[in-house]
């Protein structure tokens, strides 16, 4: 018995079972498990000579995505055997709709478009705080407009003590939205999104994987900074759910005028916007599941968790993890 560990997504699953497929292991030879956090998936060897990736119909890789994106731990399992079938026994084994892997498989994918589904109306039914952003928001409205109106929202109290409202930046058919929290202290003078230190390790991490800043569109849950003073200093405070909830018509609007292939969660706050507050972002990170904006939706580390980091060598591991999520991005 062969124990293979993954990161639980979609394509973590995909790369363990493509390799050990060449290799012939069958399903009742392994054991799947998923990886803490920060945690390395187990290298599987590819086998000598090993054939090419075995073709299988596309349906099974749709349902083998929205059933990854749900919670049961035996869904490796059954993707594997089924995938197993499809390559070495029959190929039209999904039209065989009452056979009991077949329903297994499409049980899980249910499950896993319900746990979407669910996050999401939790996100939407939540109480802003204040009027909300909503009637400052022009329908249909462009992002330029739609910019100029955010510098004009009173939607919640945020607005009295920030120096002003911090609006997206990034070009208008950006292929990848990236969502952070709110903006910290340099961002709420400069006027614009990741320009402070946590930016610096964003543009870092981004540059590290391929990904311009330039083709990126960025922005916040929440569009005006919140914090406490100390002093000279203005200290970062977290905004609550209702102000999460005030914000989020502006972030709407933004992805509903830019359409993204790909949606960015950068911390748990802004995963909890896009996901719901059942979020739990060392428990779901790192993996794409669908949204109603676009099937590719992950969540990752906050930039300024890395600054965060007790010492250098937690540091590193915190970046690395984030390095690890937006290569995902960026071969998606
Ligand atoms: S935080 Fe959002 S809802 Fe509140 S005033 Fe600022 S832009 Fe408006």
């Amino acid at each position: 018995m062969r124990t293979v560990a993954i990161v639980p997504t979609f394509d973590g699953w995909q790369a363990a079972a493509r390799a050990l497929l060449r290799e012939g292991i069958a399903p009742g030879e392994v054991r799947w498990s998923e990886t803490a956090p920060g945690e390395a998936p187990t290298d599987v060897v590819h086998g000598a000579g090993a054939p090419g990736a075995a073709r299988v119909p596309r349906q099974f890789l749709d349902l083998a995505r929205q059933a990854a994106g749900g919670r049961d731990p035996a869904r490796w399992q059954v993707l594997y055997e089924v995938l197993w079938r499809l390559v070495n026994e029959n190929r039209g084994l999904l039209g065989e709709t009452h056979h009991p892997m077949v329903r297994r498989l499409n049980a899980l994918a249910a499950a896993g478009r319900r746990d979407a589904f669910r996050t999401e109306t939790e996100a939407l039914t939540l109480e802003p705080e204040g009027a909300g952003a909503a009637p400052f928001v022009p329908a249909g409205a462009g992002l330029a407009e739609l910019g100029a109106a955010a510098a004009r929202c009173t939607g919640c109290d945020l607005y009295r003590h920030a120096t002003q409202t911090v609006f997206g930046r990034g070009p208008a058919d950006a292929r990848i939205v990236l969502v952070g929290e709110q903006p910290g202290d340099q961002e709420d003078l400069k006027g614009a999104p990741f320009v402070g230190p946590a930016g610096e390790v964003l543009d870092r991490a981004l540059a590290e994987v391929g990904l311009g800043r330039e083709r990126l569109y960025v922005t916040n849950a929440v569009k005006h900074f919140k914090f406490v003073e100390r002093g000279k200093r203005r200290i970062h405070q977290t905004p609550r759910l209702g102000e999460l909830a005030a914000c989020r018509p502006w972030m709407e609007a933004e992805i509903a005028a830019i359409k993204p292939e790909v949606l960015v969660c950068l911390g748990a706050t802004a995963a909890r916007a896009i996901f719901g507050p059942d979020f739990r972002l060392l428990r779901d990170r790192g993996r794409f599941s669908p949204t109603r904006w676009t099937e590719k939706t992950i969540a990752t580390l906050h930039p300024s968790a890395v600054l965060r980091g007790e010492d250098p060598t937690q540091q590193a591991r915190l970046y690395g993890t984030l390095v690890a999520d937006l290569t995902l991005v960026a071969g998606a």
